[in-house]
């Protein structure tokens, strides 16, 4: 099962998840991008039902962890592979 690290939720049933913040390597707190945010991979679509493809988030609602769609609030690189 897909179980997301940061909200214990599982990723393929809820809308989102509910952890708005995540602090990165050097121990600041972020704002994460969520599902349709500037910068965000699905940023300009207006589908409102739309969900992400990796981590089905809904629009508006933030990615689970390790989604491949997360956009870094720091470097806005992709989170998984950026350094932050
Ligand atoms: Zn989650
Ligand atoms: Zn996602
Ligand atoms: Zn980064």
């Amino acid at each position: 099962m897909a179980k997301c690290e940061y909200c214990n939720n599982d990723m393929l049933k809820s809308n989102g998840c509910d952890t708005a913040q995540i602090i990165l390597n050097d121990g600041e707190t972020y704002d994460r991008i969520a599902v349709g945010d500037e910068y965000d991979f699905y940023y300009g679509m207006e589908d409102e039902t739309l969900r992400c493809h990796d981590c089905n988030a809904l629009m508006g609602e933030y990615h689970h962890a390790g989604c491949d769609c997360e956009i870094c609030p720091k470097c806005h690189e992709q989170l998984i592979s950026c350094e932050c």
